[in-house]
């Protein structure tokens, strides 16, 4: 479990180094951005749209038409893509999407801009400002962000220097040098958000790991086979899901700790609990239930299915050296049955594991 490597944030993308890790963040990321990006969307929508009102006064030309046909297409795209955003199935669509619909975004203000007649360069100036503050508000790749900016300022100025009569080259520079400040400090705080996003994401994991996790074995503890459990039971009762538990208790493991020493016993339970965990399905729940006993959880398993598995996990160990020492368990095997308790159940496997015990240790009771 080398905790640091898995967390690292990798230099210059600023994004986790690991694919994997990289991709569930966002996606968790993406579940609370969508929340309130999607009405957003929409409200972007509606305010192009109203801006025509402005237009309706201040246009003295022959493309008012024309420019409200374009606030409505616009309007459209983001209705669109209000129901489009519904359920982004994958990370990569959503970067599509939203580094798509930036591009779009700036065409449909530029095509504005070059209709406008009279326009005025420094109110589309501050226009340009706040659509680069509006690019780096949505979450996305930074590379994308960044890009997309830089050709918006790059394709207003263009536009700006062909389309403006009489452009005073002062203010040419000084709209130049500002956009670039926007660019330049947006992304600082860009990179600090999402860099600090990814270090509370990584913490938090890290906890999550360490409260489900036992210290010594790296298996799952109680508390999570006990919610795990939990989950088992409900899809019983409500969906008629059976499961089964395997409750297994190394035999004189005492004897193990007095001739080989605790530090030597340890090694045992921590190899021995490696090789259940390698032996049973991803699906099925692994725990140290304290001391050298441990308990598995097996979803959708039939009693005959858990006492062969049981079987099966008595043999590996018995057949196997753990830190050089040879060993066996005993085995408590049981599936709920209907009207019992998670409790009842509880208590039945661990009779049953006593009962293995009583009839002589090195086998499964059930
Ligand atoms: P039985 O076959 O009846 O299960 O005999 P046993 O000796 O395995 O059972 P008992 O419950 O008498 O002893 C369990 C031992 O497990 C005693 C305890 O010191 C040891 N043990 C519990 N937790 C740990 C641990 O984390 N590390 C080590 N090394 N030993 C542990
Ligand atoms: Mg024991
Ligand atoms: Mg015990």
């Amino acid at each position: 479990m080398n905790a640091n490597n898995k967390w690292k944030i990798a230099i210059g993308t600023w994004e986790f180094a690991d694919e994997a890790v990289e991709k569930a963040y966002f996606t968790e990321e993406l579940k609370n951005t969508l929340s309130y990006l999607r009405p957003i969307i929409l409200i972007m929508g509606v305010l192009y749209l109203l801006f025509i009102i402005p237009d309706y006064f201040v246009l003295t030309n022959q493309n008012f038409s024309l420019i409200l046909v374009n606030r409505l297409v616009f309007l459209g795209y983001f209705v669109f893509l209000y129901w489009k955003s519904k359920n982004f199935e994958k990370v990569e669509s959503y970067y599509f999407w939203i580094t798509t619909t930036e591009i779009l975004a700036v065409l449909f203000f530029l095509s504005v801009f070059i209709m406008y007649k009279p326009a005025n360069f420094l109110i589309q100036g501050f226009g340009v400002m706040i659509i680069l503050q509006a690019f780096f508000f949505v979450p996305n790749k930074f590379k994308n962000v960044l890009l997309v900016s830089l050709l918006t300022v790059a394709l207003f100025l263009l536009t700006a220097f062909y389309v403006i009569e009489g452009l005073v080259l002062m203010e040419f520079i000084a709209v130049t040098v500002y956009l670039l400040l926007v660019l330049v400090m947006s992304s600082i705080t860009f990179l600090r958000t999402n860099y600090y996003k990814r270090k509370q994401y990584a913490n938090s994991q890290a906890y999550l790991h360490l409260s489900i996790t036992d210290h010594l074995t790296g298996v799952y503890n109680r508390q999570k086979f006990n919610a795990e459990l939990k989950k088992a039971f409900y899809s019983f009762q409500n969906y008629n899901r059976p499961f089964s538990a395997i409750l297994l208790d190394i035999d004189d493991f005492k004897s193990i700790n007095d001739r080989y020493g605790h530090l030597k016993g340890d090694k045992v339970l921590v190899e021995v609990s490696g090789k259940i965990d390698q032996a049973i399905r991803s699906t099925d729940i692994l725990a140290r239930w304290g001391g050298e006993e441990f308990i598995i959880l097996l979803p959708d398993t039939q009693l005959e299915e858990a006492i062969e598995i049981a079987e099966r996990l008595r043999n590996l160990i018995l057949k196997s050296n753990f830190a050089g020492v040879a060993i066996h368990c005993s085995f408590g095997a049981a599936s709920l049955e209907p009207g019992e308790t998670e409790e009842d159940f509880l208590n039945r496997v661990d009779g049953l594991l006593y009962e293995a015990k009583r009839k002589g240790k090195n086998q499964v009771s059930y």
